[in-house]
């Protein structure tokens, strides 16, 4: 039957660690372009240091704001 040989593991592991990297590589390149704005669903940012409100996309974590580049908070739907 098949016999797992030390080199046939190494070239396994390799291929598979590949595969890994190009999957996520695929999921990387998809989550920065399969989003485009669509106005209904994106949230409302809050500045509290200049008190801009501005529309953040929905799948950004860390949101600054666009007038003086400050860490604020996402107001929940
Ligand atoms: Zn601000």
């Amino acid at each position: 039957m098949f016999e797992i040989t030390v080199g046939n593991g190494f070239s396994l592991c390799t291929a598979f660690l590949l595969l890994v990297c190009a999957a996520l590589g695929i999921y990387d390149f998809w989550r920065e372009n399969a989003h485009d704005w669509e106005l209904s669903e994106e949230r409302l940012g809050h500045c509290p240091a200049c008190r801009l409100r501005f529309i953040v996309a929905r799948h950004e974590r860390v949101v600054r704001c666009p007038n003086c580049n400050e860490l604020c908070s996402r107001a929940n739907r």
